[in-house]
């Protein structure tokens, strides 16, 4: 058996270089709540996402979260069950109607050509996923958008750092919101942000995570607590130093696989798309059982059994869980087929191009 492979490995910077980002709280004892730190990674993500303006939050679910609620949205909203379960609550736990639209064959994303038919007179907004990191069809997505006067909140939590024609992807759409979690591209331990270019939205976001209270210190709506600490914005100054090594070094792990899938019948893998500035976000493989040798769960055990961890991402779909399945009569079948064959195998910068030959050797025995 050979060593142990995990399926995401989490940044971590030098141990000093932590240290010594975190010495001059020791000196200000100030651990949360818009702290010099928190300050200082807001500017600096505004920076390198190339985005108007940014609100950083305790993580990326309470983002989207409280960003639906100030954006005072009813009714339904479109959006892809070809995501992570957090999407779905975000949107159930704002009192709205997921309303599930199937995806794309090519990348996953919500397929606008779709969404229209989806549109009634309590529809308010759409929340498409930029699954994987791969953008979706933002012009198609926009003309919905704007014929029928919805919102667009993008969930950019896997696409942190992907640009489109030299501009960051939280410029699209009203809202875009990008995680900072463990596993994800960049981290800050648990953390995430949303993007925007609405100057109001600002103060709402601000008093929104602070227990409601406004720069007048009046409260006039309901609030909660989703700030974030000095510790975690201390992990994310560090990380953001390092994120276009870290973006390189995913880069040649997902050459390397893409060479030994290249041709191979049954196997799809998702290439980069044009004028998009990738960042190598995962790995999804999806097995066509029908055209490979082995199926999907069989492929995953066998990695299993040689120590290597793969993940089933996304299965099931959000809508196939008991809390939203009762609710919804939509068929999604493009999406249905992608969560039988999705497999996602390991992807971190550090991981060993070596190991990746192991892997694939598995995968790919007769
Ligand atoms: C990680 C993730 C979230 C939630 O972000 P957290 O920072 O973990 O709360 C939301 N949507 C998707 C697609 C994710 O992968």
């Amino acid at each position: 058996m050979g060593d142990a492979i995990k399926v995401y490995q989490p940044y971590l910077p030098d141990i000093n270089e932590y240290m010594n980002e975190i010495k001059s709280i020791w000196d200000n004892h100030w651990l949360t709540h818009s702290g010099p730190k928190y300050q200082q990674l807001e500017l600096q993500l505004k920076d390198y996402l190339k985005v108007p303006d940014i609100s950083i939050f305790a993580n990326g679910h309470l983002a989207l979260e409280l960003t639906l609620a100030a954006l005072e949205l009813k009714g339904e909203v479109i959006t892809s069950p070809y995501t992570f379960i957090s999407t779905t609550q975000a949107i159930a736990r704002n009192g709205l109607k997921p309303v599930f639209c199937d995806v794309r064959e090519d990348n996953y994303t919500l397929d606008a050509d779709k969404i229209e038919s989806l549109i009634t007179e309590n529809t308010s907004a759409i929340v498409p996923i930029h699954v994987y990191g791969q953008v979706c069809d933002y012009e198609g997505i926009e003309k919905v958008a704007q014929k029928y006067g919805l919102k667009v909140i993008y969930d950019a939590a896997h696409a942190f750092g992907v640009e489109v024609n030299g501009t960051g992807v939280g410029n699209l759409g009203d809202v875009s919101m990008f995680s900072f979690h463990a596993t994800k591209v960049f981290n800050t331990i648990e953390g995430g942000g949303v993007t925007f270019n609405n100057p109001t939205l600002k103060e709402k976001l601000e008093a929104i995570k602070y227990y409601g209270t406004e720069k007048d210190d009046d409260i006039r709506n309901e609030g909660t607590n989703a700030k974030l600490t000095e510790f975690a914005a201390a992990m994310g100054i560090c990380n953001l130093r390092h994120i276009n090594e870290e973006i390189a070094n995913r880069k040649a792990v997902v050459e390397r696989y893409n060479g030994w899938f290249d041709g191979v019948t049954g196997i799809k893998y998702l290439p980069e798309q044009p004028n998009v500035k990738s960042n190598y976000a995962y790995y999804p493989i999806f097995i066509d059982a029908t055209r490979f040798n082995k199926n999907r769960d069989q492929v995953m055990a066998m990695l299993q059994k040689d120590n290597v961890q793969t993940r089933k991402y996304f299965s099931p779909l959000t809508s196939q869980y008991s809390l939203f399945a009762k609710h919804n009569p939509q068929h999604t079948p493009i999406a249905e087929k992608a969560s039988e064959d999705v497999l996602c195998l390991p992807l971190y910068g550090d991981l060993a191009l070596e190991d990746v030959d192991r892997i694939c050797r598995i995968i790919l025995e007769k």
